[in-house]
């Protein structure tokens, strides 16, 4: 029996979200262990499940794959990010066709980040994620979410570019989720700047409970978002004891999510490393 899936937007229309986003496993081993932590975590009920992608196409099938699973063997909704990175317009009318027939409503479009050097360029039919909104809007029948960068996306060259081009892409699109970030401030000021845009739909802000300083760090400088000092501070207290540090990450992403549904956030969306302790 499939349960039935929902629109993101309309449950945005209807109160706040909760949800949780996973990376498709590189192996067998990888798949088990995903598996289990969806089933542990599907218990708590979280509106939707986000599945990210490969940017050129790297994990194209297993994004697919995944999407699919917990499509067919859970009740929980999925929603599959597509990127802008290595894509003609044929390979993403052939994915959302694929897509809808599946059943799936939900996809959020991104411009994805350049392959590395030595790992070839395949052409792409689109250059910013509001083109792939676009397409999306235009083959039809998908609510459809984008990326947003409290602290600026790296490759904005400045403020009211990277607002410009977001509330731009929001306008069209029906809601955001957020980089992740520590200072609530951040988050504020980026609400505050799109609502001066005259744009207001949902953006959910994305937290990250950190296991690991040294990753979060590397994450934390690719994407542009800060670290702050007492984040640090706070995580070294737990030394060498990885349980306490994961204890430590957990309160620090409580605490945050907790101050942004006091000011009004419309829901959360918790980034794990496929884990379900995060
Ligand atoms: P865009 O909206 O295209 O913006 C990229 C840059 O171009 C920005 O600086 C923007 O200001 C600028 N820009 C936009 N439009 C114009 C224009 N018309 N003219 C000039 N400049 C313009 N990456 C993946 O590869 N796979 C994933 O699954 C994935 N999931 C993500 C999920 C979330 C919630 C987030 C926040 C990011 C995710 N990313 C993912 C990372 C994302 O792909 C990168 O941050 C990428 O570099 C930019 O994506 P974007 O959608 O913000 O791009």
């Amino acid at each position: 029996m499939l349960y039935a899936v929902a629109r993101i937007s309309d449950l945005l229309a209807s109160g706040r979200t909760f949800s949780f986003e996973f990376f498709p496993p590189k192996n067998e081993a990888g798949w088990l262990s995903l598996g289990r932590a969806i089933s542990e975590l599907e218990p708590l009920a979280p509106d939707f499940i986000s599945v990210t992608y490969g940017a050129g196409g790297g994990t194209r099938t297993k994004t697919a794959d995944l999407v699919s699973w917990v499509r067919r063997q859970t009740a929980i909704t999925p929603m599959a990010h597509l990127t802008c990175q290595g894509h003609t317009r044929a390979d993403v009318i052939s994915m959302l066709t694929d897509y809808k027939a599946e059943g799936i409503e939900n996809i959020l479009a991104l411009g994805g980040d350049p392959p590395k050097e030595g790992y070839g360029h395949a052409p792409s039919d689109y250059v910013y994620s509001l083109d792939l909104v676009e397409e999306v809007r235009e083959f039809g029948d998908f609510a459809i979410g984008v990326a947003a960068h409290p602290e600026l996306h790296p490759r904005s060259p400045d403020r009211s570019s990277d607002r410009a081009h977001l509330a731009a892409k929001l306008a069209a699109a029906d809601f955001a989720i957020t980089q992740f970030f520590f200072d609530v401030e951040h988050y504020l000021a980026m609400i505050d700047d799109l609502e001066k845009l005259g744009v207001s739909k949902p953006v959910l802000p994305g937290l990250m409970p950190i296991g690991n300083l040294g990753q979060v760090s590397r994450m934390a400088h690719m994407s542009g978002a800060e670290v702050p000092r007492w984040v640090v501070e706070r995580m070294e207290r737990a030394g060498d004891d990885l349980d306490e540090a994961q204890r430590i990450g957990v309160d620090i992403a409580s605490e945050l999510g907790a101050r942004l549904l006091e000011l009004g956030a419309p829901g959360l969306h918790i980034y794990t490393p496929n884990r379900s302790w995060a």
